[in-house]
């Protein structure tokens, strides 16, 4: 009989059902992570600094639009994409953060609903790294609702006028462009602002005890004069920002399964050589029962991300299918950083482990791009033809 290929953080050995190009994906940002994430993120985390000195770092590895097609992107799969996320949040889900909003909620509206003129100009600056984008639909009188969009468009002779503010917006501060979801008259449109531009300011939003390495911010529009060139002209109407959020959920429910992984590894770690009672905390059936479930938890969720992963390859993908996922991963990453940091006892509060860090990340990453409740309606409402929100 072969030795067991078990593995405690891949259970059904979803590893191995990688190409070879995959693990080449995997590899390179692991090492990434490894190398220059791991050294410096508790740090950041306490500083609460994002480390933008990595930005060229993840556009050499070409992270930065991955999953697009030409003008400078790499065009990868989308199992290729999410093994990025993961690999990035196993480091900090600050730092996936700004690839997926780099990525997916910048990139890629551009990349969908932009005029040539503006894939050609902006997509390879960005994916160098040379431009950072970031991505205004939340407003601050509530996020989950943003059909009731406040912030408005009108025309002002060839230009338009924006008016509004936008509230927890990743990147807003350090971002070069920002795409700006308005009210018109022909529906909601985005538009694409330049950093500087007149009546456009940004405030870092500061105090915050998750995603410290990450950049959060408040948009104020007063008055912006947009020229029409600037305007995304395939993007017309809430579905629209919602195809973007799509795409960056993707990244989500893929990405906290590092995030899982990095508390997981290292409460086995620890529960094996933390000597109470005369043995080692992880010869406890009470402690064995709670990593079996954190395993059993972790396993639903790869085999979500995968077979999520494979819908999308396949243009088969459903939003309502991404929000089960994100609901589900997100939910389980929190509750296994929350046990873990249990686990560890008085040492899990201490940032020299992980958990308590990643678990205060998770916070966040339960919170935006749709709330667990926002994901738990939308399927309710694909299974009984209802929408109670
Ligand atoms: C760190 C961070 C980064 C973010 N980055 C971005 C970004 O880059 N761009 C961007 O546009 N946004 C961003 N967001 C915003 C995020 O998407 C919103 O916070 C989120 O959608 C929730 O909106 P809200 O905070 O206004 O909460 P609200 O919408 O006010 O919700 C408050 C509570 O009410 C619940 N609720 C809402 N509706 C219902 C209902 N019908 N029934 C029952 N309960 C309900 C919610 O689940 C939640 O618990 C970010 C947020 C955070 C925290």
């Amino acid at each position: 009989m072969s030795a067991s290929s078990f593995h405690p953080l891949d259970p059904y050995g979803i590893e191995q059902a990688l190409s070879s190009e995959e693990c080449m994906v995997r590899d390179a940002v692991a090492r990434l992570v490894a190398e220059k994430v791991l050294p410096i993120i508790r740090q950041c985390f306490e500083e609460h600094r994002f480390p933008r000195e990595l930005v060229p770092e993840l556009a050499a590895l070409g992270l930065l639009g991955s999953a697009l097609e030409g003008y400078g992107c790499a065009g990868l799969n989308a199992v290729s994409y999410g093994l990025i996320c993961r690999e990035l949040e196993r480091g900090d889900s600050g730092l996936r953060s700004f690839v997926s909003v780099q990525s997916s909620l910048c990139m890629y509206p551009i990349h969908a609903f932009g005029s040539e003129e503006q894939k050609r100009e902006l997509l390879p600056r960005m994916a160098r790294g040379e431009l950072i984008g970031c991505f205004g639909l939340t407003e601050p009188h509530g996020g989950s609702d943003p059909a009731n969009m406040k912030t408005h468009a009108r025309r002002r002779g060839a230009d338009w006028l924006l008016c509004g503010s936008k509230m927890w917006i990743t990147n807003g501060t350090i971002a070069d462009v920002a795409v700006v979801w308005a009210a018109t008259d022909e529906g909601i449109r985005g538009f694409l602002v330049e950093k500087g531009a007149p009546g456009f300011t940004a405030t870092e939003i500061e105090r915050k005890f998750s995603l410290r390495a990450s950049v959060t911010a408040a948009l104020y529009l007063d008055d912006v004069r947009v020229p029409q060139e600037r305007v995304l002209p395939a993007a017309l109407g809430l579905k629209a920002p919602l195809s973007c959020l799509t795409q960056a959920r993707f990244g989500i429910a893929w990405g906290v399964i590092g995030a899982a992984q990095a508390c997981l590894a290292q409460l086995l770690e620890y529960s094996g050589s933390r000597v109470l009672f005369g043995r080692p905390l992880a010869h406890n059936q009470a402690i064995q029962i709670r990593l079996a479930d954190m395993a059993r938890r972790l396993t639903g969720a790869q085999l979500i991300a995968l077979q999520l992963a494979r819908l999308k390859d396949e243009e088969r993908l459903e939003p309502v299918q991404v929000s089960l996922a994100k609901w589900n991963n997100c939910r389980m990453a929190l509750d296994v950083a929350r046990d873990c940091r249990d686990m560890l006892g008085g040492a899990g509060i201490s940032a020299e482990f992980v958990p308590i860090r990643h678990m205060l990340n998770l916070e966040s990453v339960v919170t935006y791009e749709g709330t667990e409740t926002i994901h738990q309606l939308t399927l309710g409402r694909a299974l009984t033809g209802h929408s109670a929100f």
